[in-house]
């Protein structure tokens, strides 16, 4: 009875170690949305656990959208489509306004936000990819995210992803944004990445359960 005593005791501490380490409540906003290999190993990870296809090319692009696997983002209040959106691939440049249904609900949600600051209007710069557009965009940037590379992934290939750009966002907003971004991936909805240097944007991963579990 004793040694059950003692292993049950040494279990619970065992879990409670665990536990806290898995939610540092001791980050700050900004660390949450540092950008670190840990993060994309985080976007890939879920791409593989939750049975996300990365879209290989526009071919497959265009069967996903007639098959309703992926919703047009358009221009709403709250938010809009930048019109750099797709300029790797000009030729199916409507293709690229589309993502998941649960990116959709997210920035319908952030639009609805009544703590978002008045008059600000997020600025949508990228959503979903394909292999053959994220090669494109590498020969253009070198330091964008892999195509191919396992693990390294780009979530874009997803659709699950959207870029909000932060290049002429106003600090109110930013704040605003990262609070907001970073108390969502603490509730692990999402893996949100503050990008500070060759692009300017808040890159967003939602996770599939986000509508259920917001
Ligand atoms: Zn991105």
């Amino acid at each position: 009875m004793r040694s059950f005593l003692v292993c049950s005791f040494l279990l619970a501490t065992f879990l409670v170690t665990v536990k806290s380490d898995a939610v540092d409540r001791s980050l700050s906003d900004e660390e949450v949305l540092a950008g670190s290999p840990a993060a994309l190993a985080t976007e890939n990870r879920v791409a593989d656990q939750r049975d996300l296809t990365r879209l290989s090319d526009a071919s497959q692009l265009r069967r996903f959208i007639a098959a309703g696997l992926l919703v047009k983002i358009t221009s709403a209040t709250g938010y809009f489509i930048d019109e750099t959106l797709g300029e790797a691939d000009t030729t199916n440049i409507a293709l690229y306004s589309y993502a998941r249904p649960w990116v959709k609900t997210f920035l319908d949600d952030l639009a609805a936000d009544p703590l978002r600051p008045a008059g600000l209007k997020l600025k949508v710069t990228s959503l979903v990819r394909t292999v053959a557009y994220q090669e494109q965009l590498r020969k253009k940037y070198p330091a964008a995210t892999s195509a191919t590379e396992p693990g390294r992934r780009s979530s874009h290939l997803t659709g699950s992803t959207v870029d909000i750009s932060t290049k002429e966002m106003s600090e109110e907003g930013k704040a605003w944004l990262r609070k907001k971004l970073a108390a969502l991936e603490r509730r692990d909805l999402m893996q949100a990445t503050e990008e500070k240097s060759t692009s300017l944007c808040f890159h967003v991963m939602v996770f599939p359960e986000y509508p259920i579990k917001r």
